[in-house]
């Protein structure tokens, strides 16, 4: 699967809707989140359209950890070295957007266990 019809990040990818995007790579567009909950908060997404996190890794797992090495890239080339990464998978936790995404949040104290 790559492009998914009315895919909000898709159309993001496409750059058919603004963002502000602040990172790409290869397989990956890193875009601030639209309502930050920290002052770091960027959204990493695959450019290829899969609906979660598990099943992107599945479809490309070298895509997959370019997830994670382009989340360490932004959060430190915005000066943090300490990040939260976070994937909502499933409505029953809070996904509400189903084109895999990885969260990258810093910049204020955070809890443990999550809310
Ligand atoms: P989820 O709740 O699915 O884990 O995260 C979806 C995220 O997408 C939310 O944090 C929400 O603020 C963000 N978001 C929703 N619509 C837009 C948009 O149009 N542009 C951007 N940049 N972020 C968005
Ligand atoms: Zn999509």
């Amino acid at each position: 699967m790559t492009a998914a019809p009315d895919c909000l990040f898709c159309k993001i990818v496409a750059g058919d809707i603004p963002a502000e995007v602040v990172h790409t790579t290869e397989s990956t567009v890193a875009f601030r989140d639209i309502n930050p909950q920290a002052p770091l908060h960027v959204l990493v997404v695959p450019r290829d359209h899969e609906p979660d996190a598990a099943a992107s890794a599945a479809a490309d797992a070298a895509m997959f950890a370019e997830i994670a090495t382009t989340a360490r890239a932004v959060a430190t080339g915005e000066g943090y070295d300490d990040y939260r990464l976070v994937f909502n998978t499933g409505a029953g936790v809070g996904q509400t957007v189903f084109h895999t995404h990885c969260h990258v949040l810093a910049g204020r104290a955070m809890t443990w266990p999550p809310g």
